[in-house]
């Protein structure tokens, strides 16, 4: 076999691990773009190349071939922000605004119930519906992220898991060095994983003081990860910042270094044009949750005027008690429609720019768009196929279009994260889906019969 290649004639088929022949395949790069009758050629996990399907069959010999006739394939979504564990905490206080939310339902709930082994479930809930979702890749921050990488890497999905700083105890660490220290433990662990990859997550500037995050930024240098941080949510954030400190937020966090190529700042629903033009010199890159701020009554995300200044956009779903869903077909047809609406312009935010926010864009917030975020040759065949033959998807003009305004993610197929199967015609292959659910009843009856908590 060693020189089987010398005696091989040039034209005999290459041989690789999969080709998946598609209806359609949207590359993402380059923008706007819709491949008919094409085919992706995969080997060792990689995209090898994207080609006419009448030729690929001539050209490779795939030990697994897939024939998807009504389908578009897209690069996986990339949920640029979110909570995964607290999918177990879905609908348990809904209808309030953020501070009322966080300090009389979702903190006290934390304080009560969050553990290693409710991380773990709450996350294998969440990757399972993120995946049946279509999502790949998902940016978290939560407590136990060693519990979250751990589950990430037994499901095979990718994930940045965020090393959380905050100023308070919890059950994960009780003072900013700890959180720092046990945080830098789970980095080194993953430091080489082909999937697994961590950001520091210093949750607010309201829950953060300056002295912990000046280390942040020292540590986030020296290891070369991102920084991942919830920055001008509300009004109320703003306003309450300004009449203790004299400085916005945004303002108190430049000052002290963090607003640079390395941030993502999660939702900015408050932004004066002076620090639109400040975000986009320092090269930062915003992540919008157009779901949870509409939720929560948060605000609006000027997303036009950010795209309009060359900002980075990713998108991404917060977590499912603030959602209620992790579902990035739905972010992004909120995201397209609400920035219609904020900016009352039917042009903004196009179908194809909601999908590369969904996907290149949050590649290029995590530093990761050499790897992951558009389907081209070199990257990671990280790629979901939607079934496009459903009525409701019919007939089919623009698939982008279709993508983004009719389709839903129950009519994701088939989803794989670096070449390997995870779903296959919508059966997840490495998480067992009754067990699951099984577990978050168990974990729903033991919060409900917890006495404290209102309206149970
Ligand atoms: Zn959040």
């Amino acid at each position: 076999m060693h020189n089987n290649h010398k005696i091989k004639p040039k034209n005999h088929p290459e041989t690789i691990d999969t080709l998946i022949h598609a209806r359609w395949i949207i590359p993402v790069e380059p923008h706007n773009t819709v491949l008919n009758h094409h085919t992706i050629a995969i080997h060792e996990g990689h995209i090898v190349e994207l080609l006419p399907s009448a030729e690929a069959s001539k050209k490779y010999q795939a030990d697994t071939e897939h024939r998807l006739d009504e389908h578009a394939l897209i690069p996986g979504l990339i949920n640029a922000h979110t909570h995964a564990a607290m999918s177990l905490f879905r609908g348990l206080a809904d209808d309030l605004p953020l501070m009322d939310w966080l300090q009389n339902h979702i903190w006290p709930a934390e304080g009560k119930w969050i553990s290693p082994e409710f991380v773990a479930d709450g996350t294998r809930l969440a990757i399972a519906e993120m995946l049946r979702g279509g999502t790949t890749c998902f940016n978290d921050m939560y407590f136990f992220p060693d519990e979250t990488a751990r589950v990430a890497d037994n499901v095979g999905m990718r994930a940045v898991v965020g090393l959380i700083v905050i100023d308070f105890p919890t059950v994960w660490a009780a003072t900013p060095d700890e959180y720092l220290h046990k945080g830098i433990e789970v980095h080194d662990h993953y430091r080489h994983h082909p999937l697994i990859r961590t950001a520091f997550a210093p949750h607010a500037p309201y829950t953060v003081s300056d002295e912990p995050l000046q280390r942040v930024i020292t540590f986030a240098e020296e290891m070369d990860v991102p920084i991942h941080m919830h920055i001008h949510e509300t009004a109320h954030e703003v306003s309450e910042a300004s009449s203790q400190t004299g400085l916005r937020p945004l303002a108190r966090l430049t000052k002290l270094g963090i607003v640079t190529p390395r941030l993502m700042a999660v939702h900015m629903t408050q932004l004066s044009d002076g620090e639109i033009s400040h975000l986009a010199s320092s090269g930062a890159h915003v992540v919008h949750c157009p779901e949870s701020n509409l939720k929560l009554a948060s605000g609006f995300c000027p997303v036009q005027k950010l795209l309009a200044a060359d900002i980075n956009l990713a998108l991404g779903t917060d977590g499912a008690a603030s959602n209620n869903d992790l579902d990035m077909f739905s972010e992004m047809r909120s995201a397209a429609l609400l920035a219609k609406a904020v900016a009352d312009d039917a042009s903004a935010l196009t179908a194809a720019q909601a999908l590369h926010m969904a996907t290149l864009g949050g590649a290029r917030a995590l530093g990761l768009d050499d790897n992951i975020g558009s389907l081209v040759p070199g990257k990671a065949a990280d790629i979901t196929a939607v079934n496009l033959s459903a009525l409701e998807t019919q007939p089919v003009y623009h698939p982008i279009s279709q993508l983004i305004y009719a389709a839903g993610r129950e009519q994701v197929s088939d989803v794989w994260v670096a070449g390997q199967h995870l779903l296959k015609e919508r059966e997840l292959t490495t998480l067992d889906l009754h067990t699951i659910i099984e577990k978050a009843r168990n974990w729903a009856e033991k919060i409900q019969a917890a006495d404290e908590l209102p309206g149970m």
